[in-house]
């Protein structure tokens, strides 16, 4: 590490999103001079067009359903309940400026200077700012960060000029009668199901044979089974070729590779996401990018330029917060080291748990069932999918899944699965489990928490 004193600053970050705030926090704590670039408010995705705004819109969905099954317990409901879907938007909005002002606040506090505007590399260790076309400074620092997150993928297609993407879901200037959702991964299956549960009729087109690849193909379908049940068209093998709009009404007119088409008044692209890098100055630097466009860096979050670092969403290894954190984290152990009487953290990319906030939510950590076949050989499997107690009485036909998947020579839990409400919430508890080793006979020592549906993954026999 080059000393203190030779640079203007310790560290530039640039990017003011979920990475890149804690490590400039992390290293302004160990007594570095540090200075954040943000082109817009700061929060990054996470706060002003991901996890945030899109768990408010779900808990928004929730409602429906629970109005629905309020009837079921006694309640007298109205025949018509309606979402007055402008005072949705001003609400969320109140809510991610609050955000953005604590984040201001939080550089404030760790004395990190904000600069806005648009960073980019001109060496090793310089950040040129440039802001409405100009540039207007030039930080010289010892290290830098990229941490500029990502963006969604828009389509090249004939009339791709007619679809928007997941940033402009959350500020619709109407809510759509009719929204066709491409793409079947984590955001495609959350915005359908959220925008379904806010009344829209949602049409999720997919060109592969099952929503969300990657997880545990039991879980896979037995959630596109839940959401058809509630009401969201799911097709399967289903590619668009053009897309027109009619200029009076607004209305979409899809064309299908089968010839057929289909109709909408929104088509929302979620077919991935891409690295921030352009206009970095990368290139110039040597510094490389795969083949899906994200930063190449070592173990330590290295590029090629020692002196330059990239972590969270840019690298793309898993585009998730608490992934940004914990790198984020790790990075600055190893540069600046650990906190007074802590050990270095180091970055751990196994078990990490994840949701998707679908209607039911899923809950995963550790392997599916094909991944542990293909690791470790011999494995049991343990599952459960019972209709939850709430909907004896909700008049809902809503069913859970519960799934262990466990290694026959050890007993080690390896993966473990939950379809259902608040399954976020159980899966998160249940990590610790796995991360420490956890075997299925411990599982079976644990004591259950009755009535619950989390009871079933230490009952199951
Ligand atoms: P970001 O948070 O994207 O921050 C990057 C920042 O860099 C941005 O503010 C950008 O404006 C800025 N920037 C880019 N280029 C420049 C430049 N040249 N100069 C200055 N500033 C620049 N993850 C979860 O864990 N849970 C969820 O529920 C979840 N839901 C999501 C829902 C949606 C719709 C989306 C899109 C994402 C969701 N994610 C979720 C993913 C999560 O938002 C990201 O993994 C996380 O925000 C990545 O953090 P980051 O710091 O790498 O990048
Ligand atoms: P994903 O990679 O998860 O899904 C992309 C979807 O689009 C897949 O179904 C993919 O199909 C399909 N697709 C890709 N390219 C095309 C194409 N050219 N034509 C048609 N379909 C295509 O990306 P998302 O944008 O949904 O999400 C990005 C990341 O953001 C996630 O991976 C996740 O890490 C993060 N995120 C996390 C959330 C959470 O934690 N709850 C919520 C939202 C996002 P195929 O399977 O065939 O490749």
């Amino acid at each position: 590490m080059q000393t203190s004193h030779s640079w203007d600053l310790d560290l530039v970050v640039i990017g003011g999103g979920s990475g890149g705030v804690r490590a400039a926090r992390m290293a302004a704590a160990r007594g570095a001079r540090v200075a954040v670039v943000e082109s817009k408010a700061m929060g990054g995705t996470c706060v002003n067009v991901g996890c945030i705004p899109k768990k408010l819109y779900s808990y928004a969905a929730g409602y429906a359903e629970a109005f629905d099954e309020a009837r079921g317990y006694g309640w007298q409901m109205p025949e018509t309940i309606a979402l007055d879907w402008q005072a949705l938007k001003t609400a969320r909005a109140r809510e991610i400026t609050r955000l953005n002002g604590i984040y201001e606040g939080l550089m404030r506090n760790a004395q990190v200077e904000r600069i806005a505007g648009q960073g980019r590399l001109t060496d090793a260790h310089t950040v040129v700012v440039s802001a409405d076309g100009a540039d207007v400074r030039t930080l010289r620092a010892a290290h830098i960060l990229i941490a500029t997150g990502g963006t969604p993928v828009r389509p090249d297609l004939p009339g791709s000029e007619h679809v928007i993407v997941s940033d402009d879901m959350f500020d619709l200037a109407t809510l759509p009668r009719r929204l066709v959702v491409v793409g079947a991964g984590y955001i495609g299956c959350e915005m359908a199901s959220i925008f379904h549960g806010l009344g829209v009729q949602v049409s999720l087109l997919h060109r592969g044979d099952q929503i969300l690849r990657g997880f545990d193909d039991e879980v896979r379908s037995f959630v596109a089974e839940e959401m058809r049940k509630s009401g969201v068209e799911l097709r399967m093998k289903t590619e668009v070729t053009s897309i027109a709009c009619d200029t009076a009404s607004g209305e979409r007119t899809l064309t299908l590779a089968d010839g057929s088409t289909l109709k909408a008044d929104q088509v929302l692209y979620a077919t991935g996401r891409k690295a921030n890098v352009s206009g970095l100055g990368l290139e110039a630097l040597g510094i490389a990018l795969d083949k899906s466009g994200a930063i190449v860096v070592d173990a330590q979050m290295a590029t090629a330029q020692p002196s330059v670092h990239a972590l969270g969403d840019v690298v793309g290894r898993m585009e998730l917060t608490p992934v940004a954190l914990a790198e984020a984290m790790a990075w600055v152990d190893h540069i600046w080291g650990p906190e007074a009487g802590k050990d270095a953290r180091a970055m751990d990319y196994d078990n990490i748990p994840t949701a998707v906030f679908t209607h039911p939510q899923i809950g995963t950590v550790g392997l599916t069932e094909a991944q542990a076949r293909e690791r470790h050989g011999a494995v049991r499997i343990y599952r459960s999918d019972f209709k939850p107690l709430r909907h004896t009485l909700s008049g809902r036909s809503e069913r859970c899944l519960v799934k262990l998947v466990v290694d026959d020579a050890s007993d080690k839990v390896l993966g473990l699965h939950v379809v259902g409400a608040d399954a976020a919430e159980i899966t998160q508890g249940f990590a610790v489990a796995l991360k420490a080793g956890a075997t299925k006979a411990l599982f079976d020592q644990t004591i259950g928490i009755h009535p619950t549906m989390a009871e079933e993954l230490v009952t199951l026999r």
